[in-house]
């Protein structure tokens, strides 16, 4: 017989386990299914090895609008709201880092800078503060004024920057949900998903292993796999998946916090920052922004890369100047033995002028792909997270998300997004008090 549920969860990252916490806490959903394909929790994008562990926004991401600094703020809030409360008892989710801060080098880019404190980040974060005097500045972060030349001005805004643990905090969402002895809650690893099928009662889910089960909501939290599920139903056919690796290197550790570079407003990708990795071992730079063929790191899949060609892809990034320059000057850093030179010359001594050659190493163990989508008919890229379908539609019980950045710092946002639909949907209560006492009021959605 088919293993019937209320709500069937695909991927266990941030989104998928927050989704599943919070309709496990604050509704009175039944039953709820999680099947995740690796053998526990967080293991892609939400581990802290591929992501930057940075709690966005910080103020210090000078490409995001004011708009988009506001909403991912309402939304990142929620985390030390939860972190600090019982439900993060027993976790070590989330760090303030000694410093935080965005960094010009150059006139052109003090000027740029001075404009985005004012305009953007001071009504944002009221505590930011415009800093061009050296000594204060090597006060916060030695490193990134020791060996500068004289005449080199820089100038930076002081912020205050939190690290978060992503895949911990993934991993408590789901042990909290799992606590429900009252609800049926049930959590399949090593379960991949092959194919959803709409049947007049929700949905029918198989797995590789031959299992089947049935749910009357599916949310499809499965990062860069979600496009092609929600396909399987109709979804997303405006949109082509655009998979894109991101690379560190790390030295021994020079940075106490967080040292942001920026590009310009409204480019996808953030550019190089220097950080402190979670455990102090080490200083990573990076991510780089490289096209891949890979839907995950190290994880070919001939099947998904063919399933997903599309003459689109090559024509953006080609015929976009902004993401053809990015593309071009990131696949530079990912040659060998050249890569790491260019990388270290343009990149990493931006920030840590005094550092060595030899200090700087590809650090493969870390880095991840974030799978971006395209609109087909627009060529825009998606900037930022997005559900599927886009506009709800009546009897299509599904939420497909994509969240390819910072969509781990919003996972709570986006599961409240979730659960407002599915509770709709299914006819559940939404604790709303319960809700407030922990995260101080309900998220504008
Ligand atoms: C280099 C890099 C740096 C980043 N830095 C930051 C940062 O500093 N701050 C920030 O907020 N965000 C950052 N991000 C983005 C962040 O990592 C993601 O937005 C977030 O982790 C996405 O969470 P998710 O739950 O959607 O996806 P994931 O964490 O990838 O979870 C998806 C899950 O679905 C599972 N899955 C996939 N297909 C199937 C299937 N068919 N069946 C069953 N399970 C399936 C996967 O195994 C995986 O566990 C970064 C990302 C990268 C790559």
């Amino acid at each position: 017989m088919i293993d019937v549920y209320d709500v069937a969860i695909i991927g266990m990252g941030a989104v998928g386990t927050a989704t599943g916490f919070l309709l496990a806490e604050f509704t009175n959903v039944q039953s709820l299914l999680f099947l995740e394909k690796e053998n526990s929790v967080g293991r892609i994008a939400s581990d802290r090895r591929t992501n930057s562990q940075t709690r966005h926004p910080f103020g210090g991401e000078l490409n995001y609008t004011p708009e988009v600094m506001k909403t991912i703020k309402r939304y990142s809030d929620m985390i030390p709201s939860y972190a600090n409360s019982e439900y993060g008892r027993g976790h070590d989710i989330l760090k303030r880092t000694k410093s935080g801060m965005v960094l010009a080098v150059g006139k052109n880019e003090k000027d740029y800078l001075r404009k985005k404190f004012h305009d953007t980040v001071k009504p944002v974060f009221p505590d930011a503060e415009l800093m061009e005097n050296r000594e204060g500045i090597a006060k916060l972060e030695p490193y990134i004024v020791r060996g500068r030349k004289k005449d080199e001005d820089i100038g930076i805004i002081k912020l205050q920057a939190d690290m978060v643990d992503f895949g911990e905090l993934a991993k408590s969402f789901q042990d909290n949900a799992s606590k429900h002895q009252d609800k049926k809650i049930n959590v399949k690893f090593n379960t991949k998903v092959e194919q959803i099928e709409d049947v007049p009662d929700g949905y029918d889910l198989r797995t590789k292993n031959g299992e089947s089960f049935s749910a009357r909501y599916v949310v499809v939290s499965a990062g860069s796999y979600t496009l092609s599920l929600a396909k399987q139903l109709g979804l997303g056919g405006d949109y082509v998946a655009f998979p894109v690796a991101g690379k560190f290197f790390t030295s021994k550790p020079v940075i106490n916090g967080k040292v942001y570079t920026f590009e310009e407003e409204g480019v996808p990708f953030a550019a190089t920052h220097a950080d402190r990795e979670w455990d102090g071992a080490v200083t990573r730079y990076g991510p780089t922004a490289t096209p891949t063929l890979m839907f995950e790191k190290n994880k070919p899949d001939m099947k998904e890369f063919i399933d997903n060609l599309d003459p689109v892809l090559l024509d953006t990034i080609i015929s976009k100047k902004t993401i053809r320059n990015i593309m071009l000057k990131n696949i530079a850093y990912s040659l060998p033995v050249v890569g790491r030179r260019l990388f270290w010359k343009y990149e990493a001594r931006k920030i840590v002028p005094s550092i060595p050659y030899a200090d700087l190493k590809p650090a493969p163990e870390f880095g991840g792909v974030r799978t971006v989508g395209i609109n087909k008919r627009t060529r825009e890229l998606k900037l930022g997270e997005f559900t599927l379908p886009e506009v709800p539609q009546d009897g299509v019980n599904i939420c497909a998300n994509m969240a390819p950045s910072p969509g781990a710092s919003g996972s709570l946002g986006i599961a409240y997004k979730n659960v407002l639909k599915i509770t709709r949907a299914l006819g559940l209560d939404f604790d709303d008090e319960k809700f407030t006492k922990v995260f101080g009021t309900l998220p504008a959605v």
